[in-house]
């Protein structure tokens, strides 16, 4: 779908003296159709990455282009990118249908098919086809992370950004929805850029993982490159 790429990406929260320097020039290239995990410790820059590919942050220096179109000064919603973020952030006041339907407002639902047929293959998509008339509060976690995914996918996002979509679930969710996670992305083939700070986790769901540091990119290898390490 696409081909993300970031050159030279520095980051400056605030001015030089009391200023925090967030990312200090990361070059990074996700494949069209890849699994990219960022995975480093907290405050080394995995979320200012990500907001800076879905438009909330313009770089202080750099660039961030999809497919070889530089995205400087594209708002987000001109981005083709769906976001989940580690709090749902669901529509508390919506039905579940309602929200993934939101997904579409910026957007036309794909060629040939109504909101509300794409709302429906969505919620099938997520394994929740009986839930679209619930309110967000009568679903579990897991379930409520799910109606997120459905959402962001919605509008055939060409990149899918999740920032720590996991974080707030217990384990046994955490697996479960790691598993249906892959295999939709795997399904749809929609570039997905993923945040963790949990080396495990990235390495159980990625195709490369680039390990972050201090606002930099320390390596970017395969898990089974990273296994392979004495
Ligand atoms: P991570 O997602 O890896 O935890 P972040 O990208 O959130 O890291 O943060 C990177 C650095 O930038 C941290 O030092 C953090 O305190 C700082 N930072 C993040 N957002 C802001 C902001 N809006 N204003 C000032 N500093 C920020
Ligand atoms: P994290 O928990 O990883 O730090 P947050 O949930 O704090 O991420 O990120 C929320 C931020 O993203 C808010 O500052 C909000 O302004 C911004 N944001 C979220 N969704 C959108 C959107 N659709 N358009 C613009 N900004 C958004």
């Amino acid at each position: 779908m696409t081909e993300l790429r970031l050159e030279g990406v520095s980051k400056q929260y605030g001015t030089d003296a009391g200023g925090t320097t967030a990312l200090a020039g990361i070059d990074l290239t996700v494949r069209d159709g890849e699994f990219f995990t960022l995975v480093g410790p907290s405050g080394c820059g995995k979320t200012t990455t990500l907001r800076t590919i879905a438009g909330f942050e313009e770089p202080t220096d750099g660039t961030v282009s999809f497919d070889g179109t530089p995205m400087t000064g594209v708002a987000p919603e001109k981005r083709d990118v769906g976001v989940v973020f580690q709090s749902y952030g669901l529509f508390p006041h919506m039905t579940v249908a309602e929200n993934v339907g939101y997904g579409l407002r910026f957007r036309d639902p794909p060629e040939g098919t109504t909101v509300d047929e794409r709302v429906a293959a969505l919620l099938e998509l997520v394994d929740l086809e009986r839930m679209g008339e619930r309110n967000p509060d009568q679903l579990s976690g897991g379930q409520q992370q799910r109606v997120a995914l459905a959402r962001a996918l919605a509008p055939e996002p060409d990149l899918l950004l999740l920032d720590e979509p996991m974080s707030a679930l217990d384990a046994r969710l955490r697996e479960s929805l790691r598993r249906q996670l892959t295999q939709i992305q795997s399904t749809l083939g929609v570039t997905t850029v993923y945040i963790t700070h949990d080396q495990q986790e990235a390495l159980a769901i990625s195709d490369r993982v680039a390990v972050m540091s201090n606002g930099r990119i320390e390596q970017v290898a395969t898990p089974q490159e990273i296994y392979r390490e004495p």
